[in-house]
């Protein structure tokens, strides 16, 4: 994928967002930073990639903790001005830890404190070319994305992915609006002109026809039987969880999944399983998907 020299991506797992670097000439951007649990391997990719030009910027896609979780470390190593999409502030500046779903799905992230806010269609100039903020809602309903018509280049966070998009909360949570504001952003995005994608996970791509055709199908398919985003959730945050555990013991697994909060409220929403039959399907089918392993009594992260 041919991205302009000004552009590099440090490309993470799934547990830290991508880290996208935007040089200017001057300084550069950095666009997302991680999960806290990994700041010192991003300051140490940081390092390499900046070698000695300043970074002056943090910017964040979204608040969730793979995107901002590394704020905190980046801001205390930089002097960089941080900007947060408008609609996160609130929960920021609060350090809300119920809007920012940190105990309720067992994840964490440190405090930070922004600068300034991004609101949809602001204009940035960022390394030489001009971004426009785009409203993403869906996974996060106040989500941006960043587009630059010039290089035909769109930073799309976790609104879309080449095999995919981020988990939709607002309906995992009983409120509607969520499917909709979706296929709203995924409409957004089919009319712009758009060579190469850098997504919040996974590496860029140019196939965004592809990449477009299968988001909408998979938005078609939760839409028809809202289980199957629930299923796909619950897998997901305990997938999340493994990664930042490593290993757990089996026999564990159910206070682990009283502690956080998602789990039984999801399946008494949609999917209605008795405890027991909830943990054997998400062991089962996160063994089955190959994402995690089973040794002697322990879930260990594949
Ligand atoms: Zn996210």
């Amino acid at each position: 994928m041919s991205l302009p020299p000004s552009i590099r991506v440090l490309e993470r797992g799934w547990l830290s967002s991508n880290n996208v670097l935007i040089d200017d000439g001057e300084g550069c951007a950095l666009i997302d930073s991680g999960y806290h649990a990994h700041a010192a391997q991003t300051l140490q990719l940081l390092q390499h990639a900046l070698s000695s030009r300043p970074l002056t910027r943090l910017i964040n896609t979204h608040c969730h903790s793979d995107h901002m979780g590394g704020n905190a470390a980046v801001q205390r190593n930089y002097n960089c001005r941080t900007s947060i999409p408008v609609g996160e502030a609130p929960a920021i500046a609060a350090w809300d830890d119920a809007t920012l779903m940190l105990s309720y799905t067992g994840q964490s992230a440190e405090r930070f404190a922004y600068d300034d806010t991004i609101a949809a269609g602001d204009k940035l100039q960022l390394g030489g070319l001009e971004w426009e903020a785009l409203a993403a809602p869906g996974h996060d309903p106040h989500a941006l994305m960043f587009y630059a018509p010039a290089a035909r280049i769109l930073i799309s966070g976790d609104a879309l992915w080449e095999n995919g998009f981020g988990l939709i909360f607002q309906e995992l949570f009983g409120q509607t609006g969520g499917y909709t504001d979706t296929r709203a952003t995924l409409v957004a995005i089919s009319r712009l002109q758009v060579d190469t994608v850098i997504p919040g996970h996974g590496a860029p791509f140019g196939n965004i026809e592809r990449a477009l055709a299968t988001a909408f199908q998979r938005l078609d398919a939760y839409e028809r039987d809202p289980a199957k985003l629930a299923r796909h959730a619950l897998k997901v945050m305990l997938s999340f969880s493994l990664m930042i555990e490593g290993r757990m013991a089996l026999a564990g697994l159910p206070q682990f999944l009283a502690d956080r909060p998602i789990y039984a409220e999801v399946n008494r929403r949609f999917l209605r399983l008795p405890e027991a039959d909830l943990r054997e399907y998400l062991v089962r089918d996160l063994e089955r998907a190959g994402a995690l392993k089973l040794e002697h009594g322990w879930l260990v992260a594949a």
